[in-house]
């Protein structure tokens, strides 16, 4: 059995899921587990539907369940012959229950009424592929995720229950390719052991893709993007990018790490425990070679890879009392941190001075000023970037710092890490 994985993007219209059935009509008579994502933005779009029932604002959450119900019916309107089918009433029924869900439950936890509201997006696309993909005479089965995947009940980014999971896709997955070669299921999604929905934080149907790999031993995972493969940095802020033809496991997880954006960092560690291949295809494409990335590690020297984050700030952490920098206060340090939940893409000691780099976007300034004002001098500097290269040189350093300042660096013998600001 083969794992696809179609992101957002591969169904984001519909001739986006014309494109998919043509896909898999290329693999008639394989086994295929098909993992799907809400189509096109339409994350996006419940995310604002979650706010709007929480801060009970009716006619906004009105407004936007009606433009998220059209953007599907559009859909389905182009992709269905017979106004009549069946899926129309499935749809129209999925978008009622989130209509009820404004006044049956008073929302007093946000990461619980997300997962029950977000997980829409997945469970209405993967009916929609799924009838589509029977409309065209490939005969699938559309599988609930949410009876598949245990996670823990930490809403919005579920822990999976690996033991439990396993069970379940043997109990309840595996059997299925005996009568039906094609299984349709949502990313993204799964259940606590109480049965309620969960998440398993955002952009998580690579890790769907990787789960269900790892527990059914698949032969391989596909993930099919906008991309020709994995490059070796973002065509958005580098030209001449290179795809790279084969990496290994380590390599692509240490790319995930720094914030290459191709594929979800959980999706790999399954698929490297099981030796289970992946390959990042172009959906555009879909005959042409993509990336594979499996076990061998001979080729990840070849290219260097380049992965920018923008908009970064830098804070720096220095004892009042003028104490080191020493285990006592790195603990103090980062037991804050975690209180409001901040994510290091960078950090670096001296003797008294402690510094972390932090998304611009995700950090409120002054929290963090008030979080550690009491016992430290607290200095920040926004505006950063962030460039990792991967198998540097002199050369690809020198071209990332054209017409930059390097506030800080950091290099190992593999990866060099820079913060930099326009000159
Ligand atoms: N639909 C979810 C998201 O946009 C999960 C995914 O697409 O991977 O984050």
């Amino acid at each position: 059995m083969k794992v696809f994985k179609f992101g957002g993007a591969s169904v984001k219209d519909a001739q986006a899921v014309q494109n998919v059935a043509d896909i898999v009509s290329l693999y008639k008579g394989e086994k295929l587990g098909i993992v799907i994502s809400a189509m096109g933005k339409t994350t996006n779009a419940l995310e604002l539907i979650v706010d709007a029932l929480c801060q009970r604002k009716k006619s906004n959450f009105d407004e936007l369940v009606a433009e998220r119900k059209q953007f599907h019916r559009n859909i389905m309107l182009e992709l269905f012959d017979d106004p009549n089918h069946l899926i129309f009433n499935e749809i129209e029924s999925q978008f009622e229950e989130l209509t009820k869900m404004y006044d049956a439950r008073i929302p007093d936890n946000y990461d619980f009424e997300y997962d029950q509201i977000v997980s829409l997006g997945e469970v209405v696309s993967t009916q929609i592929v799924n009838a589509y993909l029977n409309q065209r005479g490939i005969s699938s089965g559309w599988v609930d995720a949410r009876e598949l995947i245990r996670t823990n009940n930490n809403y919005r980014e579920g822990e999976v229950d690996w033991n439990k999971t396993e069970e379940l896709f043997k109990q309840h997955f595996i059997p299925r390719f005996k009568d039906v070669d094609v299984q349709v299921t949502q990313g993204f999604i799964g259940h606590t052991s109480e049965g309620l929905t969960t998440t398993l934080g955002r952009e998580g149907s690579d890790y769907t893709a990787g789960i269900m790999a790892y527990c059914c031993g698949a032969e391989s995972v596909t993930i099919w993007k906008d991309v020709p493969g994995m490059l070796n940095a973002d065509p958005k802020w580098f030209d001449n990018t290179i795809k790279l033809e084969s990496i290994s496991f380590r390599e692509a997880i240490e790319l995930s790490y720094y914030g290459a954006s191709v594929i979800h960092p959980k999706t790999i560690k399954p698929l490297q425990n099981k030796n289970i291949p992946l390959y990042v295809k172009s959906f555009i494409d879909p005959t042409a070679d993509g990336t594979t990335i499996q076990s061998s590690t001979s080729n990840d020297h070849t290219v260097p890879s380049f992965i920018f984050k923008m908009n970064q700030v830098l804070f720096s952490f220095t004892p009042k009392d003028f104490s080191f920098i020493v285990e006592k206060n790195l603990s103090d340090i980062f037991e804050r941190l975690a209180r409001v939940n901040a994510k290091i893409n960078l950090m670096q000691n001296t003797a008294l001075k402690f510094s972390i780099l932090l998304d611009e976007e995700k950090v409120n300034i002054d929290t963090i000023k008030s979080l550690f004002e009491d016992t430290y001098t607290v200095r920040f500097e926004n505006g950063l970037e962030l460039v990792t290269v991967r198998h540097y040189d002199q050369a690809t350093l020198d071209r990332v710092t054209v017409e930059k300042q390097i506030i800080l660096e950091q290099k190992t013998s593999e990866t060099a890490r820079l913060i930099v600001k326009q000159k």
